[in-house]
């Protein structure tokens, strides 16, 4: 993932609190070009998974998400953090939000996964591993299995991959930070 490495460390500018600001490609503006190029590494990380479904949480997953189920050539849900009065029946967490510091409820119909799916959670960042957490508690109710997790950026100096580690989940990274210490962007080993 060498463009995605180099945008980050050209583009990236670091906020107070170990969070990266990437804002012109990922966040907010959204580059597709690298989107696919992030969705085609993942793809042959979880080759051969036979995964029926890419699952993410609103907003900033959506796009990798989006370029992965497109891929692999089936359906893309995102979980959403208030649920509609439409919804209907769901499995329903909560999540903790690293970078605005509040709990909110994340739902997912029930219509939307089945214990025949095999799901692969797509998301930007993974920083603590609480927006994880909640995608595989809402997978465990849903009866379905979680083949792994992919993230375009992982912190490796926040605790998300021991985390998820830690209750049996593959994480994938592509990028890994180790530090964003005196706002210098270190690339993990
Ligand atoms: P976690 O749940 O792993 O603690 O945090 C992951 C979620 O918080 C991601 O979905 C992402 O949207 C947001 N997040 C965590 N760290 C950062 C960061 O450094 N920069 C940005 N832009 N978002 C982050």
């Amino acid at each position: 993932m060498n463009t995605l490495t180099e945008r980050i460390l050209r583009e990236g500018r670091c906020l107070p609190g170990g969070i990266l600001k990437v804002d012109g490609f990922i966040n907010h503006q959204i580059d597709p070009s690298l989107m696919k190029a992030a969705a085609e590494e993942i793809l042959r990380r979880y080759a051969g998974e036979r995964i029926t479904k890419v699952l993410t949480i609103e907003a900033s997953g959506i796009a990798p998400a989006i370029l992965t189920g497109l891929l692999l050539d089936c359906p893309v849900v995102f979980a959403k953090k208030k649920k509609p009065s439409t919804m209907g029946e769901a499995f329903s967490t909560q999540v903790f939000s690293f970078t605005k510091q509040t709990t909110s409820d994340v739902s997912v119909a029930r219509q939307f996964l089945s214990p025949a799916d095999r799901v692969l959670f797509v998301d930007d960042f993974l920083a603590h591993g609480n927006a994880a957490k909640a995608i595989v508690e809402i997978v465990r109710q849903s009866g379905a299995t979680l083949v792994g997790t992919a993230f375009l950026i992982e912190k490796t100096f926040q605790s998300g991959s021991g985390v998820l580690q830690d209750l049996g989940v593959r994480v994938e990274s592509l990028v890994r930070i180790a530090s964003l210490d005196d706002c210098v962007i270190t690339l993990a080993e």
